[in-house]
């Protein structure tokens, strides 16, 4: 008999961290490799956000705090969902974990039972589909297209839908497409849902504030309060405020499903950290000047990686609404032959060669559910953009 637990067959680790491994180790080697495969920002947390953590540490608030978050967090949490999405949240309906990413996870080991089945669009985020199959459930992948702009349509959502249906999970912006459903199209999908009274909704709000071009977001319980009963609105500091490292995320939902949370949460990591607890009070309740900035500096290098991926023949990149990631489409490659005779059969093949021949990293589209695609990380400065993009056009130039 195995050592190791059969829920470990289940799962296979992320691919995204595995690339930006690999390209960590060719630099550490000496290779000239440029890592777009990350998914955070590449600037520093804001200083008021830094210095609230040293002061707190100072005053000694280093020990052990509520499981699900301290009374202050939770307040400045339920304001920021009053302020940016007109949710009324009580401080009861709150949770805060270790990233958004164990919010997810508590969520979804608080509620599936085997059997139980997980609507999730792709491309997606990809840790759904394993934390559904950790905790026992069946993901049910909901294909979207290049020709809806990796949106889905209402009527992939219904087809998708069945008595098993416990949860359905929606993104937007969206790690990987950065995709952004406007309220009429957000509207659409909570009209289906609406029918559909056994469905909750997880809503993994990361992105809210990187978008661009005056795009509005907008949360489904926001444009459908039906729903509220029976929606986990998920967000965090980590993309918002450049704190991947702190770990922080949080989420509002009915209380009887943040209790449950709260329960996994004991027997797992007990609190998040007490420091960075306190540094996103700082981050919630402070300046939000970062915010807009930050948008604007991202809107540039999207535009920058746009306009240079689509001059490339071969690959069509559509412009997203927000995140920082494209996630262009290498159809046009597909079948093409590298000058050694490899051929280019998938975007896998694409990604591996391209990182071995040219030192650039990026995601295969298959690791997110949607090929043939990949995606890059514009989480960099402008030269290094304009460098990668480069290699990539020289890469592709090379195919015949
Ligand atoms: N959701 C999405 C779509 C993400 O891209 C990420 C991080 O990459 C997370 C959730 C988790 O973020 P964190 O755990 O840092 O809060």
């Amino acid at each position: 008999m195995s050592f190791l637990s059969a829920t470990l067959a289940r799962v296979k680790p992320s691919p995204t961290v595995a690339i930006t491994n690999l390209a960590q180790e060719m630099k550490a080697a000496g290779a000239d490799v440029i890592a777009l495969s990350a998914g955070e920002p590449d600037f520093d947390t804001p200083d008021h956000i830094k210095a609230a953590a040293v002061r707190v540490i100072g005053e000694g608030r280093t020990r052990y705090t509520a499981v699900d978050g301290i009374a202050e967090l939770k307040s400045a949490i339920c304001a920021k969902f009053a302020r940016d999405n007109d949710l009324s949240y009580s401080p009861s309906q709150i949770s805060v974990a270790t990233g958004g990413k164990q919010v997810l996870y508590n969520a979804l080991m608080a509620t599936l039972n085997p059997g139980d089945e997980v609507v999730i669009p792709a491309p997606y985020w990809v840790s759904y589909p394993d934390m559904v199959r950790l905790g026992g459930g069946t993901p049910v992948i909901a294909e979207t297209s290049l020709e809806t702009r990796f949106k889905l349509t209402p009527e992939a959502l219904d087809a998708a839908i069945t008595e098993k249906t416990k949860w359905f999970i929606f993104n937007s912006p969206s790690n990987p497409s950065g995709a952004g459903y406007t309220r009429d199209e957000l509207q659409a999908l909570t009209d289906v849902l609406l029918r559909h009274p056994h469905v909750w909704i997880l809503s993994d709000d990361m992105y809210e504030h990187i978008a661009y071009d005056g795009f509005e977001f907008w949360s489904p319980a926001q444009v459908e309060p039906k729903l509220l009963p029976r929606t986990l609105t998920v967000n965090g500091v980590s993309k918002a405020y450049a704190m991947t490292g702190w770990r922080i995320g949080y989420a509002g939902g009915p209380e009887d499903l943040i209790g449950a949370m709260r329960k996994i949460q004991s027997q797992s990591t007990t609190n998040p950290c007490s420091i960075s607890q306190w540094a996103a009070v700082e981050a919630l309740n402070g300046p939000q000047d970062c915010l807009a900035e930050n948008a604007a500096l991202f809107r540039r290098r999207r535009d920058l990686v746009v306009a240079a991926l689509n001059a490339v023949d071969g690959i069509t990149c559509p412009v997203p609404e927000g995140a920082f990631y494209v996630y262009p489409s290498i159809a046009g490659l597909i079948g093409r032959k590298m000058p050694d005779g490899t051929v280019i059969d998938s975007d896998e093949t694409f990604c591996t060669k391209l990182l071995e021949t040219s030192g650039v990293a990026v995601v295969f589209g298959a690791a997110f559910g949607l090929s043939p695609h990949f995606r890059v990380s514009y989480a960099a400065a402008d030269d290094v953009l304009a460098e990668a993009c480069r290699r990539i056009a020289a890469f592709a130039g090379s195919l015949a």
